[in-house]
């Protein structure tokens, strides 16, 4: 089965509405022609602006983040149907910054995500690695663990739409990039354990994005191997020249 390449930029805290608003305003004329679907998971307050500078576009507008809650006296969080409201058709569910600096557990990520399911807003779920687990040879354990809980109760079915992003910790933000043969093994892991758990249409169906420093240089041979079927991107989607040439990455090769 041929899965359609996806590209998701996370800017997590950085761009206002205007910043938001120009950046997506350049990029268009770039991406016409990808053949990638592009996301862009930009702050909540930047949503709705982003959203109708996109509208029209190749470009889907999300989140970071969210409860899994439909409403209550939860100060300072955001349900889906808020996210739906203001133009999110994604959102990033249990990064690793949200599961080290806030404490969050694939249980809490795993309510999201089938809150996420149910409202028909789109969830990547993220897992990966630390580095010591990675030196203590964990990191197959440390992803079935991370997949299974976070994925419990989920249908074969909801991998039509269902996102899963490997994510070593060890290379987000560090510039210290996964190489693509560590990268594949990681995610032939993870699709291998779709296929036992969910069945050999939901692994087949399953969209699995490789993130972690990922740059112009190394999209490319990143995007060549068999699992790899997209890539999620932090810092390097801050910048638009950095990033129309990683939606690009076809017409850079060679
Ligand atoms: C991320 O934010 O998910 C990420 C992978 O960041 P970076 O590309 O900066 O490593």
């Amino acid at each position: 089965m041929m899965r359609k390449p996806v590209i998701v930029g996370n800017w997590k805290m950085y761009k206002t509405k205007e910043e938001a608003a120009s950046f997506i305003k350049e990029l268009i004329p770039h991406v016409q022609q990808a053949s990638s679907r592009i996301l862009l998971a930009v702050p909540f307050t930047a949503i709705q602006t982003a959203a109708d500078a996109a509208s029209e576009t190749a470009i889907a507008i999300g989140a970071q983040n969210m409860n899994d809650a439909t409403k209550g006296a939860f100060t300072g969080e955001i349900a889906a149907s808020m996210l739906l409201d203001v133009g999110a058709q994604f959102v990033i569910l249990g990064h690793s910054e949200r599961r080290q600096l806030f404490f969050e557990d694939s249980a809490f990520i795993n309510k999201k995500v089938k809150r996420a399911l149910k409202e028909k807003l789109q969830p990547i779920v993220c897992v990966g690695e630390t580095l010591q687990e990675r030196q203590e040879g964990k990191t197959e354990e440390r992803l079935e663990q991370q997949l299974l809980k976070s994925l419990k109760g989920v249908k074969a079915k909801d991998f039509d739409t269902l996102i899963v992003a490997y994510e070593p910790v060890w290379a987000i933000g560090t510039g210290e990039s996964a190489t693509p043969a560590i990268a594949e093994k990681a995610h032939s892991f993870c699709r291998a354990k779709i296929k036992e758990h969910f069945g050999d249409e939901a692994a087949e169906k399953l969209t699995l994005l490789y993130g972690g420093s990922v740059k112009p240089e190394n999209a490319a041979a990143l995007m060549e191997e068999a699992n790899i079927d997209g890539l999620l991107v932090g810092g390097a989607s801050l910048s638009v020249e950095a990033f129309k040439n990683i939606v690009n990455y076809k017409t850079l090769v060679g």
